[in-house]
């Protein structure tokens, strides 16, 4: 992995992003992830490299027999900031929330006028998944319910800083801000085992797009580069397996 990955931020939506705080192994100790995943499974039979053609074969027939613990060695944290409706769903992952999360506290720092997510489309109601979206509102009623949502987060905004101004706590002033819509900047940390897990179910089709679009950022941007054979085994095997 490149060194001057850390750090990296990538957009997502109009106003979000991923970022990439740290990784271990650290690209300083001269170790890949790839070989910190070969390294702890050698350890088995306490054995070392066996040159790459075989060290990646060893990779490949871990991920594909499910011995996945030597992929939690490798562990990822990223700076996330996205709007509640992708939150809410990201923390429904539990393999995330053990490996630690820490929040934008919306009782100490005030919103701002544009914290608020304005998709660029509607997507209309999907016919045979009650849970899905499929194809787009077009056109000029599109850009009217756009409109609407944000003159309805001007109004929001505008209730909450006039409570703020009344001495209403930062707590409870919250209450008139769209809550699904606004966003909010989380530190994340998960390990290549977990994050695959993830991947594979938020990268998929039927995830909802304003989680897709974080999930697939951060398997083009960190987690392949950071971890190409892995990444190449994950498309075989978990991506798109053969039966
Ligand atoms: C397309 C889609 C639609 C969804 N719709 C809904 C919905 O309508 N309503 C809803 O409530 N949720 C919904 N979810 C969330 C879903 O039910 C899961 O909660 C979420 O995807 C997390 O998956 P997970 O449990 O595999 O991940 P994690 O919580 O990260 O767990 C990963 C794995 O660790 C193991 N594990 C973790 N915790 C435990 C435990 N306590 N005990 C035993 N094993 C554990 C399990 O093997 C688990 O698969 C949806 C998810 C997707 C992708």
């Amino acid at each position: 992995m490149e060194p001057q990955m850390l750090g990296r931020r990538v957009e997502v939506l109009d106003k979000g992003w991923v970022e990439l705080a740290d990784i271990m192994p650290h690209p300083a100790t001269g170790v890949s992830g790839d070989m910190a995943i070969v390294n702890a499974a050698r350890v088995s039979f306490l054995g070392e490299s066996k040159g790459e053609q075989a060290d990646k074969k060893l990779l490949f027939y871990l991920l594909r027999h499910a011995h996945t613990s030597p992929f939690e060695m490798v562990e990822f944290k990223f700076r996330v900031r996205a709007p509640l409706i992708t939150w809410w769903q990201w923390v429904r992952h539990r393999t995330f929330h053990f490996q630690s999360v820490n929040a934008q506290s919306g009782r100490y720092t005030p919103f701002e006028e544009d914290d608020f997510y304005v998709p660029s489309v509607w997507r209309k109601q999907a016919k045979s998944n009650k849970q899905a979206s499929e194809g787009e509102i077009e056109g000029e009623v599109n850009e009217a319910f756009l409109q609407q949502l944000v003159a309805h987060y001007e109004q929001s905004h505008k209730l909450y800083a006039n409570a703020l101004e009344n001495g209403v706590s930062k707590e409870m002033a919250r209450l008139f801000l769209p809550g699904f819509s606004v966003y909010y900047t989380w530190v994340i940390k998960v390990d290549a085992h977990n994050l695959m897990g993830w991947l594979k179910l938020r990268m998929a089709s039927d995830a909802q797009y304003e989680i897709r679009v974080y999930a697939d950022a951060i398997y083009e941007h960190f987690f392949k580069p950071a971890l190409p054979w892995t990444a190449e085994a994950f498309e075989t095997y978990i991506l798109n397996p053969q039966p």
